[in-house]
């Protein structure tokens, strides 16, 4: 562990823990920034030495599918963000994702999740773990009678996301933690959506929290990562599970995600406030029929997301009138945007639910889901509110114009 860090795991407050923490042990040479390692393996003094750092008795690396120090630096950057004893990071959100599920599910076992996971999650209960003879229990993501019931029947996981995407819907973390404690079960949550800097699902009662780096933590949609963090027994388990199935993150991905989780705190507050001055714009215009954000009082879980978040995100989704035809005109017009499938960014980013988070669902399945057609996930980024805002004017003032009088009011 990073002794010489632990004052800053005390005292500081997120923003400054963003930027200093997890480095100073990784620097060399007197470089203020910690340097990218591209060595796939280590040398040694001596075989003893070699042999007594392969048995852990002596800090050090062997080979960077097990570890290496600029992956070690993020790993200990988000571990301090998470307030975590420890954190193991992969190559991606997936395979963070499906790691720590394999890592405590055996066949037999029984999972409880919502609906409403992201579409590769939702795939790895549907497909993956039914395959291994694991139960996924995929619960109405509202219906706490109903997930409480599941809970208490017995699980050995429950797995939330909160936000989710990309409907974004709150669950209540602290609630189901609970439930889940009283039958022994580990409680995950993908804390992507909301980062750091507005939830911390450990202090909620998570055992262990995870990231696609790949969105905010990284920010700027040029590194794929993943993380998970939690206690120490339980990180060396799915420490061992990376180290031998293999998903380990690049050294050179790890040192972009480092410099942006360096700025995280600035983009995610600007990005949650142009989020929220947008939701109010979007909610007065007519051809929007609904607004889905957590930070205004009409969302049906706003109390829950005011307990637990001390941000509400920079992610919203609208349903527009006129369906994917209304879609395809406004992304076609918008000035300030990504037409893309990540989210997280510096820029702002457009994406229909149809071909960003649910592309794997079919038409029946999104329904069922109460994804419609017409919703649009909006990544707010980091650009000057006003321009966004005036952005999406003249692009509904478009869409307005050229969208048939038939499906106005569909
Ligand atoms: C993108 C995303 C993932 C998957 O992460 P990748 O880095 O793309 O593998 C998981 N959960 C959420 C909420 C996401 O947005």
């Amino acid at each position: 562990m990073n002794r010489k860090q632990e004052g800053i795991k005390m005292n500081a407050h997120i923003g400054t823990k963003s930027v200093w923490a997890g480095e100073k042990e990784f620097r060399v040479f007197g470089g203020t920034q910690v340097p990218v390692i591209m060595s796939v393996a280590y040398d040694y003094q001596d075989v003893d030495e070699w042999y007594d750092v392969a048995l852990g008795l002596k800090p050090g690396y062997t080979y960077n599918r097990m570890s290496n120090p600029t992956v070690k630096a993020f790993e200990e950057k988000i571990r301090m963000l998470e307030g975590a004893e420890a954190a193991i990071a992969f190559s991606s959100g997936m395979a963070a994702i499906s790691a720590s599920l394999h890592t405590f599910l055996k066949p037999g076992d029984r999972v409880v999740s919502v609906k409403d996971t992201y579409g590769g999650t939702n795939k790895i209960f549907t497909e993956f773990l039914p395959r291994m003879h694991v139960q996924s229990v995929l619960c109405n993501t509202e219906d706490y009678a109903e997930l409480e019931a599941e809970i208490a029947k017995g699980c050995q996981v429950v797995y939330l996301e909160s936000p989710t995407n990309p409907t974004l819907k709150i669950t209540d973390i602290e609630r189901l933690a609970k439930a889940a404690k009283a039958v022994g079960a580990l409680v995950m949550v993908d804390n992507t959506f909301a980062t750091p800097i507005n939830q911390n699902p450990l202090k909620l009662g998570a055992d262990l929290v995870i990231h696609s780096a790949t969105k905010y933590l990284s920010g700027h949609a040029d590194a794929m990562g993943g993380v998970v963090c939690g206690a120490a027994g339980l990180m060396e388990k799915v420490y061992h599970y990376r180290e031998i199935n293999g998903a380990a993150l690049d050294p050179w991905a790890a040192y972009l995600i480092i410099r942006g989780i360096k700025t995280l705190h600035l983009r995610v507050r600007q990005q949650t406030q142009s989020a929220m001055a947008i939701a109010r714009y979007l909610q007065q215009q007519p051809l929007i029929e609904a607004v889905n954000y957590p930070g205004l009082e009409t969302h049906p879980h706003h109390d829950v997301a005011k307990r637990q978040m001390n941000g509400y995100g920079g992610i919203l989704s609208v349903v527009l009138k006129g369906g994917m035809e209304a879609i395809k005109l406004m992304l076609h017009k918008l000035q300030y945007a990504n037409r893309a499938g990540n989210l997280g960014a510096v820029e702002t980013i457009y994406g229909p639910a149809r071909t960003t988070s649910h592309v794997e669902c079919t038409l029946e399945e999104r329904q069922a889901l109460g994804i419609s057609e017409g919703l649009l996930r909006i990544s707010v980024g980091i650009e000057d509110t006003e321009d966004l805002i005036a952005d999406l004017a003249q692009a509904l003032a478009h869409v307005e114009a050229n969208l048939p009088v038939s499906t106005h009011n569909k």
